[in-house]
């Protein structure tokens, strides 16, 4: 793609990568058949390549984001299918995480957008007041039909009661047997207050195979929540207090930073690209990110040796963040094979469940047709349980199949010696 950008512009570090980014893109159109916002709306500017269009022409003019790229930016889900698709290598990931710094700097939204963004960005990342929200938000969940489609969406994601699992707190677990590795585990944020069985299920394995596993006590939200919401200054900061957590922990030998949400693990691997420009923080991050691993990686390199799992099928799904963000299509599908499930995968795995981050909260009507689409396809595969590697999916899932949904590592715990994942029921 031809591009006429002024040496003024290029001068700066963003337009010139981003310049690089656009000028391997050859039109082909590939990306559109795999894009989710195209296959249901049909629009090109709601395709892949329609919306390079949009972000060449907003970059290239350097003017404040319009209304109109702001509809169709908004609607992607950064669910990166379109790269995994692309035979030119076009890096649409950190083109579109240029367009949303952009339009977060240039474009001022309607106040109650502006209100529901600020936050999730204060309250999400931060566990503590997420837990206050989701309890505060539970109370009102009876009343739900009542509110604004938004926080009705968003209200629709929490569990009707809280866990009795506690969240995983800072500290070292031992690992069983010879001490094999030692990793950090990032508890996250959102998860950890969601879904904390899936940190104790993930530390619960992971010291059976023998790794020792210690959650930092700095260590905090990875960035990627407000990284796709363009506030791209949280992210760094978020980045940067983990980097020196982590680095606390090397002097006594760090072989890997596990990530169980993919999500996040993505956002991990990309820090060194986040803190590029930062001339203090960017080879310390680029240290920190050679060392994240999705849990799966490690539990690969580990082995399941003495796995014996329920006889149970499992329809496996891929979530975006791993298959098309980490490019680990088959690693979990075949640790779960190895444990000895059966495991089978509906048809357009390829496409987002409609998850994406906050996307189904901001963006709820399409969340949900990609909810009720992902839903019916898993139904199809007749599974007695959904398997996937990142919480918002298996939030997403839930609420719209009608099949128990665990992460991974709660069968792979359950197939070594760990407890029946509580999704399950009694059984
Ligand atoms: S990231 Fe996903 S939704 Fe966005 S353009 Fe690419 S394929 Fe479409
Ligand atoms: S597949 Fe790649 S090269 Fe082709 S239009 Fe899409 S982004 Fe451009």
């Amino acid at each position: 793609m031809q591009t006429s950008f002024t040496a003024g512009q290029l001068a700066d570090p963003d337009i010139r990568e981003s310049e690089g980014i656009l000028r391997k893109c050859v039109h082909c159109g590939f990306c559109t058949a795999t894009c989710p916002t195209y296959v249901l709306l049909g629009d090109e500017r709601d395709s892949p390549r329609g919306r390079i269009y949009l972000i060449k022409e907003m970059l290239e003019k350097g003017r404040p984001a319009s209304a109109t790229v702001v509809r169709h930016i908004d609607r992607c889900l950064s669910c990166l299918a379109c790269v995994t698709t692309c035979p030119s290598g076009v890096d649409y990931m950190h083109l579109v995480d240029h367009a949303r710094a952009h339009i977060e700097r240039t474009y001022r939204r309607p106040p109650g957008e502006r209100l529901l963004r600020w936050l999730l960005a204060h309250t999400l990342p931060h566990p503590g007041r997420f837990a206050l929200l989701a309890a505060a938000g539970r109370l009102v969940q009876p009343l739900a039909g009542l509110l604004p489609g938004r926080l009705r969406a968003g209200l629709a994601l929490l569990p009707r009661s809280p866990g009795r699992t506690p969240r995983a707190g800072a500290g070292v677990h031992p690992a069983r047997g010879t001490p094999r590795l030692r990793v950090a585990l990032l508890a996250g944020c959102v998860q950890d207050t969601l879904a904390p069985d899936i940190n104790a299920a993930t530390i619960r394995l992971l010291t059976r195979l023998g790794v020792e596993v210690v959650v930092a006590p700095d260590a905090g939200c990875c960035g990627a929540l407000v990284h796709h919401m363009g506030r791209v200054e949280e992210a760094r900061a978020a980045a940067r207090r983990n980097v020196a957590a982590w680095e606390a922990l090397t002097a006594g030998g760090l072989d890997a930073i596990v990530a169980n949400a993919s999500g996040c693990g993505t956002m991990l691997k990309d820090y060194a690209h986040l803190l590029r420009d930062d001339a203090a923080w960017a080879p310390r991050a680029q240290r920190i990110a050679a060392l994240a691993r999705d849990v799966s990686e490690i539990v690969a390199s580990l082995g399941l040796e003495s796995a014996s799992a329920p006889p149970l099928t499992v329809a496996y799904h891929a979530a975006c963040s791993l298959q098309h963000g980490q490019r680990l299509a088959s690693p979990p599908r075949d640790l779960l094979t190895r444990a000895g499930y059966r495991v089978v995968d509906p048809v357009e795995g390829h496409l987002c469940c409609g998850s994406a981050g906050t996307y189904n909260i901001l963006q709820p009507a399409l969340a949900d047709r990609l909810g009720a689409r992902k839903a019916a396809r898993l139904a199809a595969t007749r599974a007695n349980v959904v398997a996937a590697g990142n919480v918002g999916c298996m939030v997403q899932i839930a609420r719209h199949a009608g099949l128990p949904v665990v992460h991974t590592v709660e069968l792979l715990d359950w197939a070594t010696g760990g407890p029946r994942p509580a999704a399950l029921g009694e059984g």
